[in-house]
């Protein structure tokens, strides 16, 4: 259709004849959307536009030099007609040859004659504004600035184009608009006391929900002079965001993207306070790693940050939605379970844990074994607030390492009492390191067939006046902890040189095993200060054989390698303590110049119901050529089980505990 073709059309519409719209003095014209054009317009119209003709006007191309602002407002109008019988008014400015004319304008709904909705429009009297009021105007229609007016039930007014972007409809009250209940009613409130609100708040909008920071201010509506609401909105989701996110990376350990300490000390407390209900109980596990430390100083910290990833994927995977798993630091993680009916069910929970982290993880070709120590404390019986709670439940989980590792154990308030033992024994332990206190046993270590002493291990042992004799599996770990045990390693190592200088001196010559820590054997001079010992005291290096942990070997790193040949060319000799309990690759073992190998007294334990695993140990031995000492021989059976296989030492209460040097003097002598 031609728009002047149309342009007789919509005249019909009107109902009036030419003669008296052509009086009429308020401009009038029709706007059609689709073309873009002015389809009709009255004498007052034509002046208004600056037009010569009517005909001229009609073949103006509004579109052309449409901005895009206004041409979504046109848009929404359409869309607002075709739904509504409705209009809205509005302070327009049109650019006739680019001068700028502003007027009132009315926007009504029509229908043309073939059915489409139109605009008509209606121009108030031609403002003489300031240019100052132009541009407000203006910038009004343009700004991305959400404004609108409503009565002071909520419903629009007045919307600009940036408003009625963002709701749905024209017709959506605020109430509607909110996320939130209690933030509109927030809001009603804070009008009524304070006329005023500046707001942050969820508001569900055409592009979804988002932050919009509101303003809202009572006002008067200049056309009505009723009471009414000023809203400014400015959309701040990305900002929200951003917070959002720095709020939750604040409480978020970054390694694992576990809960931090803070989080656990602040949502803990909270959750305690508001969970607690009769008959349940809230418990606090806490897991430490068994020897995760090894992993660390063996494997290096990029496998051991892997394998804590992984151990708190598992957790977090056996956790509910309502848990709270976190990281302290370290290897040592926490989960707040929701309140449970029993005791029972929190162990179920530990139990899960334990097994999933008892399958193996390979790491970057390491095949992995990590095992838990798990505390578990409750939440009110044990503790009255999280920091308690956590303290027990740590306090617990070194109770729990005590008992073989790889297990839960419950909160009691004895173990409080252990906690201060072990911060006592650490103090009395000083002491008697700085005294030389300490007392080197040994125990003989036995050839298999001939049943002749070969040799000894040198074995520390203290007995302290109040505290009573104190296991070394006790007290190494601290002297390992507050690095005494370089001095201690060096203690042990002169009387076990000494010691053995004086057998050979009376005829005896013992090959004598000194235990080393791995932290000792990492100390960088560790080979010069061995090696200055034994070549002080004038001793023979091949009668001495240094017991080193299978963990030293994972690392797989060149200082080892070198500090290991230079104590074989040295001539002393090199056994692997405890074999089999650690990681056991005996792939690594052919890597490295060892000489013996001491399978674990677990091994030799389990000689009558399990013997595959030593027999395995044994014949890879055999071919590997290296020596073997079965440790822990307490009964004739085992010791038989090693002659049959030709085992070439052992060591073991069947022979003798541990003594002090002059009782193994007597045995030497005895022979
Ligand atoms: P280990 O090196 O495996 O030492 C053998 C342990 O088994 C000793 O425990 C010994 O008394 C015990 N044992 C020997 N025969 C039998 C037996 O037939 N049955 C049973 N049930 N036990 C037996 P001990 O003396 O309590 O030492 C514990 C651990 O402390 C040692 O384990 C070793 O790792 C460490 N240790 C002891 N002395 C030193 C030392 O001077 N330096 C270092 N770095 N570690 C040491
Ligand atoms: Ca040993
Ligand atoms: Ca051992």
């Amino acid at each position: 259709m031609k728009p002047q073709e149309a342009a007789r059309t919509p005249m019909t519409c009107l109902d009036l004849p030419d003669a008296v719209l052509g009086k009429i003095r308020t401009p009038l014209w029709i706007f059609d959307f689709d073309l873009k054009r002015i389809v009709w317009a009255n004498r007052a119209a034509v002046v208004m536009w600056r037009a010569e003709t009517s005909d001229e006007l009609y073949a103006r191309d509004l579109g052309r030099d449409m901005s895009a602002s206004v041409a979504l407002r046109l848009k929404q109008y359409r869309e607002d007609f075709l739904r509504l019988d409705t209009s809205f008014s509005e302070y327009w400015t049109v650019y006739p040859h680019g001068e700028p004319v502003s007027t009132r304008v009315v926007f009504t709904g029509i229908r043309l004659a073939d059915g489409r909705i139109a605009m008509l429009c209606e121009a108030g009297e031609e403002l003489e504004e300031t240019p100052e009021t132009r541009r407000s105007t203006d910038a009004l229609l343009h700004t991305s600035v959400m404004i609108t007016l409503t009565d002071m039930g909520g419903s629009a007014l007045y919307r600009n184009p940036a408003s009625r972007t963002s709701v749905p409809t024209n017709e959506q009250r605020l109430e509607q608009r909110l996320l939130r209940r209690q933030d509109y009613r927030r809001i009603q409130s804070a009008l009524e006391r304070d006329g005023e609100i500046r707001i942050v708040a969820e508001a569900s909008t055409t592009r979804g929900t988002c932050w919009h920071e509101m303003t809202i201010r009572k006002c008067r509506d200049t056309v009505t002079g009723l009471e009414a609401l000023l809203i400014t909105e400015v959309d701040v989701s990305d900002l929200k965001d951003a917070e959002r996110r720095a709020n939750y990376l604040a409480h978020r350990d970054p390694l694992t993207r576990l809960a931090n300490r803070g989080f656990i000390q602040q949502e803990g407390q909270r959750r305690l306070e508001s969970g607690a209900e009769e008959n349940r109980l809230q418990a606090l596990l806490f897991i430490d790693l068994d020897r995760f430390k090894n992993i660390n100083d063996s494997l290096g910290h990029s496998v051991g940050d892997r394998v804590l990833v992984e151990v708190a994927n598992r957790i977090s995977d056996i956790a509910g939605p309502n848990d709270i798993v976190g990281r302290l630091g370290g290897d040592e993680f926490v989960v707040l379970l929701h309140p449970l009916a029993d005791r029972e069910a929190i162990e179920r929970v530990a139990i899960r844990i334990c097994d999933a982290l008892a399958r193996p993880l390979s790491i970057e070709h390491h095949e992995l074994l990590v095992t838990p120590s798990i505390g578990i404390a409750t939440y009110p019986d044990n503790a009255g607030s999280i920091e308690e709670l956590t303290k027990n439940a740590d306090i617990a989980m070194y109770a729990a390492k005590g008992f073989g590792r790889n297990g839960y154990y419950w909160y009691s308030p004895s173990m409080a009492d252990d906690a201060q033992r072990r911060m006592t024994i650490e103090i009395k332990l000083r002491r008697a390191v700085e005294q030389n206190e300490l007392q080197v046993y040994y125990q003989p270590r036995v050839d298999v067939q001939t049943g002749r002493i070969v040799g000894a291990e040198a074995l520390l042992r203290w007995t302290h006046e109040t505290l009573g004799s104190v296991s070394p599996a006790t007290f190494i770990p601290i002297l390992e902890e507050t690095g005494l045990i370089r001095k201690v390693g060096m203690q042990v190592l002169t009387a076990a040189v000494r010691q053995q200088l004086a057998w050979k001196g009376r005829g005896h010559t013992l090959n004598l095993a000194i235990n080393v820590s791995s932290l000792e054997f990492r100390l960088p001079r560790y080979v010069d200060d061995v090696l200055g010992v034994l070549q002080s005291l004038g001793a023979n290096p091949a009668d001495f054989e240094l017991e080193i942990t299978e963990s030293l070997l994972l690392s797989n790193d060149e200082a080892t390698r070198q500090k290991l040949n230079a104590l074989k060319d040295a001539g002393i000799s090199i056994a692997v303590d405890d074999f089999g309990t650690g990681y056991s690759n005996l792939a690594y073992m052919q890597q490295y110049p060892i000489n013996c190998l001491k399978i674990d007294r677990s091994f030799i334990m389990e000689l009558d119901h399990h013997s595959a695993i030593a027999e395995m140990i044994i014949s890879m031995c055999r071919l590997l050529n290296l020596r073997i000492v079965a440790e822990g021989v307490e009964t004739p059976e085992q010791l038989a089980w090693l002659q049959a296989r030709q085992c070439q030492e052992y060591q073991g209460f069947l022979f003798s505990r541990p003594v002090p040097p002059e009782d193994f003097a007597l045995m030497l002598e005895a022979r």
